[in-house]
């Protein structure tokens, strides 16, 4: 679909009236480049049509920069366009807040943090939408930003993107950052294989008619046969692991062969070994045996026309559609054939938590009516990810406080906190975060915590670095011994039997002092190192239980 020729020519739609009103409200607006900056938004909807994604989702690619942008408020996009495309924008205006800048602890958070608040998944596609254009458009911003938007593509899009399946749209996101971030080397290699793709390509079109023809002598159907170079940035890493060398990479352009099914996969590719003999350990039955983000194939390297070594890639039309869309082809396909139950396949990595969350969601999901209702999975129940103001993403569990968010960042910042701001407002310190609140921690030099803290935070880290705090405070909050009093004969030896009760409940006396109480009794003071109740009670007890004691209490002190 043409998203700009179904906005002119059918003005009714809800595609039209998102793309005059995203028009107008960009209407003076300038991208980095000089162009107008509703082009961005246009091209932005245009990529999410290409994926088959619904109106919906391209509306809200139209719509996606109008609340960051030209301070369209939410209550504007509710009233004109209803709440599920409020929360399409919403997301994706709150994932505009974070950002990557090199550390490696941050990744992992980050690429939790997207699909915990991006409940509805098409909130990533019109981010992933979104983030195309600009690497496209990279080249108006100042180097820095060029660097730093560069790596964000590079280590969390991109990643993002394949392990939702997405290979085609993952494989451009690195291409277009790896110049920004190899420059050296991309220039390397642009002058070093330049000659060598346009040899390739000029072999491998004499060897396409040959292919098609002993496919249809076999009664297979060709549906499509053509070739594709490998890209820049993963032939890079591939070079890497082959000492530089570009005649040890095989598959610097493969050919690709589409069939009708299974069945005639594993007929083309017995046609293919026919043809020319096979390299050993080389063939990878990726049907059989998916990769861990799905995708599925078989690869063979043969010694082709001339001894020379060609890669073939063979697969149905349904895994080459899958390979390039991923998790969106799966989604423009039910959406298409609604009803229709179909099992999906996700990655089935077990590297990173979140993609076993994703693929245990797959599997509880596989058979449910809409796979839309699929995609709006709570992906992390019991943890939220908030943002500081730097674009910071802080992991925490469910019900967390300001108090253990600026815990989690630094102990200082946690024991000199004395107010906090989320989303710009000031709230209370037993306030509850939410996924991809921004908070803000106010401090006040030499503060220290407060043991009413206690009562509502929810880490063990922020508990623990607060009773440190207040131990190391001094003896004022805690009491830590007890002081007894005790009234008796004035016998002799009664001092004696008194301090071995307390030796034997394992107790020490710190002080003891004894005064003469009035007709034969005295009045004994004694200070032990506890103010453990139990212990008390039970010293007491045996106190008692001694003979001539009259009266006894006691105080922590
Ligand atoms: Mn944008």
């Amino acid at each position: 679909m043409d998203v700009k020729k179904e906005a002119l020519e059918n003005r009714a739609s809800l595609i039209s009236r998102a793309y005059f009103f995203a028009e107008s409200r960009h209407k003076s607006q300038k991208r980095a480049s000089g162009e107008p900056y509703f082009n961005h938004c246009l091209k932005t909807s245009q990529a999410l049509a290409d994926w088959n994604l619904d109106e919906k989702t391209i509306a809200a690619g139209l719509l996606h920069d109008v609340v960051e942008d030209t301070g369209c408020s939410l209550e504007d996009i509710d009233k004109n366009f209803g709440p599920e495309i409020l929360s399409l924008v919403d997301g994706v205006t709150k994932l505009g807040h974070i950002k990557y800048r090199g550390d490696e602890r941050q990744k992992d958070n980050i690429k939790k943090l997207i699909l915990a608040s991006s409940k509805d998944l098409r909130v990533i596609f019109v981010k992933l939408a979104d983030r195309l254009h600009n690497m496209q458009t990279l080249k108006s911003l100042p180097p820095e930003k060029q660097k730093r938007v560069s790596l964000e593509t590079y280590e969390i899009y991109s990643s993002l993107a394949y392990r939702l399946g997405m290979q085609r749209l993952a494989g451009e996101l690195e291409d277009l950052a790896f110049p920004y971030l190899y420059p050296e080397e991309y220039k390397w290699l642009v002058s070093n294989t330049k000659t060598r793709y346009a040899e390739r390509e000029k072999y491998l079109k004499r060897i396409k008619p040959i292919v098609i023809k002993e496919l249809t002598l076999a009664n297979v159907k060709p549906i499509k046969v053509d070739f594709r170079a490998k890209r820049y940035s993963s032939l890079y890493k591939k070079l890497l692991r082959f000492d530089m060398d570009i005649d040890k990479i095989y598959d610097l352009i493969a050919f690709r062969i589409i069939v009708e099914n299974v069945r005639d996969c594993y007929a083309a590719l017995g046609v293919v070994h026919k043809l020319w003999p096979p390299l050993p350990g080389r063939i990878k039955d990726y049907i059989a045996m998916p990769k861990p983000n799905g995708y599925r194939s078989l690869h063979t390297v043969v010694f082709c026309v001339g001894q020379k070594i060609v890669e073939f890639q063979i697969r149905t039309l349904e895994m080459h559609e899958e390979a390039e869309n991923g998790v969106a082809a799966h989604w423009a396909y039910e959406e298409s054939k609604s009803g229709a139950k179909k099992r999906v396949s996700f990655a089935k990595s077990q590297d990173i938590s979140w993609v076993e969350r994703l693929r245990a969601w797959q599997e509880e999901e596989a058979d449910s009516e809409s796979f839309l209702d699929a995609l709006k999975v709570d992906f992390f129940k019991d943890r939220i990810f908030a943002i500081t103001p730097k674009g910071r993403v802080v992991d925490l569990p469910a019900g967390a406080t300001p108090i253990d968010f600026a815990y989690q960042i630094h102990t200082d910042l946690g024991d000199q906190c004395v107010g906090a701001k989320v989303n710009g407002r000031i709230v209370p310190l037993n306030h509850e975060l939410r996924s991809s609140d921004i908070v803000e921690i106010i401090v006040h030099k030499g503060k220290k915590p407060s043991i009413s803290w206690l009562e509502f935070v929810k880490t063990s880290s922020a508990v623990s670095r607060i009773k440190k705090a207040l131990k190391d405070k001094g003896p004022l909050f805690e009491p830590r011994q007890t002081e007894l009093r005790v009234v008796a004969a004035n016998r002799p030896d009664f001092i004696k039997d008194l301090t071995n009760v307390v030796n034997r409940n394992h107790l020490n006396v710190v002080n003891l002092t004894t005064t003469p109480a009035g007709s034969g009794f005295q009045s004994v003071k004694i200070k032990c190192d506890s103010s453990d109740r139990h212990k008390i009670s039970q010293l007491i007890v045996k106190i008692k239980s001694l003979k001539d004691v009259k009266e006894i209490d006691y105080r922590f002190v």
